[in-house]
């Protein structure tokens, strides 16, 4: 990723890519304190280029700086127009944007306190986070034997850097094994959220996904919920057991990445039908024309860049 072409946006100016380098003793590479998001801009049908509710991930991004008590040393407009400069920059159509702040490395005792806070904002193009055959056809999930956060160990709705170590042994743990991603379970054993990816499951016409408690408040998530009420498809947060989403209709994941990946298997137990379901593949058309621009009934959630 480093030795490319291109430009970042840091601590307020582009620089060249290959330069957009930090120190080793940088604190938040020892401590994991760093906050980022992960977004994505579409190329609309129009030919214009729109990034999918930026307002809402910049929202979530100072939000997880406010509880880790970082100061971001931009504006909220700052950010949002630094973001939509970065694509311009590099000439991007549909691309992934990573914005993360980070504490500096004057100091490294534990505590970040009176340490410098830095913004760095990246865009590059980025396909199917899990395959383009995993979007039509549905991907294979293993439930992990590592549990997701506890609400009183870290505080789920910040989008933090050191958070991912979790993510990274249930994906490593899984994918070791041919599996495409793994599920994990809350510390009481309730269906959490993937290791990058917030889970629905489909059970006679109704969708649920687990309510918030230790996953991440997805912006994806959120969309989907959104969309499938306007669908008129009811949609319910609780609390969801393995065997539920064994013997459900469908599965799917969301995220930014991933978008809306169906689940065909969990557990190696064929979800429904073992394909996309028909109201994934709805759920799935829906958000796809809306990133395209061609729902004018969501144009609030594109941001021309
Ligand atoms: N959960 C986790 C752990 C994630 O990393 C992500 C990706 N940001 C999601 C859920 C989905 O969130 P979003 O839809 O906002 O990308």
């Amino acid at each position: 990723m480093a030795d490319r072409d291109g430009l970042i946006w840091y601590d307020g100016k582009m620089v060249d890519w290959r330069d957009a380098k930090l120190h080793v003793l940088t604190h938040s590479l020892h401590y994991g304190m760093g906050v980022f998001e992960g977004v994505r801009a579409y190329r609309t049908d129009s030919g214009s280029t729109a990034v999918f509710r930026l307002n809402e991930h910049t929202r979530r991004l100072f939000n997880s700086a406010k509880i880790f008590q970082m100061k971001l040393p931009h504006s909220f407009d700052e950010i949002v127009q630094a973001q939509k400069d970065v694509v311009k920059a590099n000439k991007l159509e549909s691309c992934y944007i990573r914005p993360i702040a980070w504490i500096g490395s004057e100091k490294l005792g534990v505590s970040p306190r009176g340490n410098t806070v830095h913004v760095a904002i990246a865009a590059w193009s980025w396909g199917a986070y899990l395959g383009e055959e995993g979007l039509s056809k549905g991907i294979r999930v293993k439930t992990s034997s590592f549990s997701r956060h506890h609400v009183n160990v870290s505080l789920v709705r910040a989008k933090a850097s050191g958070y991912y170590i979790n993510s990274i042994l249930a994906n490593q743990e899984v994918t070791a094994h041919g599996y495409d991603e793994a599920l994990l379970l809350d510390t009481e054993g309730y269906v959490s959220e993937g290791a990058g990816e917030n889970v629905f499951i489909v059970k006679d016409g109704v969708l649920f996904t687990p309510d918030l408690a230790s996953c991440l408040d997805g912006i994806t998530r959120n969309s989907v919920i959104q969309i499938a009420k306007d669908l008129g498809i009811e949609v319910r947060e609780k609390r969801i057991t393995r065997d539920e989403m064994y013997c459900a209709d469908e599965a799917f994941f969301t995220g930014t990445a991933a978008e809306v990946t169906p689940i065909r298997e969990l557990d190696d137990r064929p979800i429904g039908e073992g394909r996309r379901g028909p109201v994934t593949e709805k759920l799935q058309t829906v958000f796809f024309d809306i990133v395209a621009g061609r729902n004018p009934k969501y144009a609030g959630w594109l941001a021309p860049v």
